[in-house]
């Protein structure tokens, strides 16, 4: 695993059929570099979401291997394979306080109280919602939620994060307050990020890559600046340039 300039995450040659007909990932080839925020971006069916299920674990490739460090994950289940989650729709326990929604991945995972305490004290503030530990979701906004969601995927500090249209469900002004803070925190831990939207200027905004997907294939892998000014086809080009 300590091999040199080996890709974080790989995708080699993926194939993904629901239905044993139709591949709604045709052959996917992708390597994602430790540390890089790469940012699946494209359409509404065009297979993003997919590609992340199978890189969490939830689905499996019809075809191919995807590989994490260099050990090939196909067989591993997903809470074996370390990886934080934030979804648009993952709801938080409504039952549990903030600190107990924070904890719970920490005590499945046997950590000791004072750790947990620790991290969960770490990760509150790293969203900068120390103050909010004894509340419940629904005592919450929906932007505080979806903070605590981010948190919630941070808590056992995991090398790699997914997230699915993580700010899907928030207005304009606190998506861009968000984007900029999952900005931070990516800068600040070094993780690896691996961010679905279909949201371009989100998509400009916040990564070091962008793979444009359409139709199951991966239409440009490009930095923001190389996708916007040398767009390899009509498709990419005018996806980029359209409006939300
Ligand atoms: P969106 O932005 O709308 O979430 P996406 O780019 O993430 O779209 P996927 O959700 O990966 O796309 O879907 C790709 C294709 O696979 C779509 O045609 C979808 O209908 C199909 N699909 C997704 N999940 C399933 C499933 N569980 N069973 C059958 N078909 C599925």
């Amino acid at each position: 695993a300590d091999v040199p300039n080996e890709a974080f995450v790989r995708f080699d040659s993926v194939q993904k059929s629901y239905d044993g007909e139709t591949l709604v990932v045709k052959d996917l080839n992708l390597d994602i570099a430790r540390g890089e925020f790469l940012t699946m971006l494209g359409p509404s069916g065009s297979g993003k979401t997919t590609c992340l299920m199978m890189l969490a674990g939830f689905e499996t490739a019809t075809h191919g291997e995807i590989l994490l460090d260099g050990t090939p994950i196909n067989n591993v289940p997903p809470h074996k394979r370390g990886i934080g989650m934030v979804f648009q729709n993952y709801a938080l326990f409504p039952h549990m306080t903030v600190t107990e929604n924070l904890a719970f991945p920490l005590e499945v995972r046997k950590t000791s109280r004072s750790e947990i305490d620790r991290k969960v004290k770490r990760a509150l503030d790293m969203v900068e919602m120390g103050e909010f530990g004894n509340r419940r979701p629904a005592q919450l906004s929906g932007g505080q939620q979806q903070r605590i969601a981010v948190a919630r995927a941070l808590v056992f500090e995991p090398d790699l994060v997914l997230m699915d249209e993580p700010l899907g469900a928030l207005d304009k002004q606190l998506r861009e307050q968000m984007q900029y803070e999952i900005k931070r925190i990516h800068d600040s831990l070094g993780i690896t990020v691996v961010y679905v939207t279909h949201d371009q200027t989100e998509a400009l905004t916040m990564s070091d890559r962008i793979a444009v997907f359409n139709d199951g294939v991966i239409q440009q892998l490009a930095t923001p600046e190389d996708l916007y000014e040398r767009p390899e086809s009509a498709f990419v080009a005018g996806f980029i340039g359209e409006n939300n």
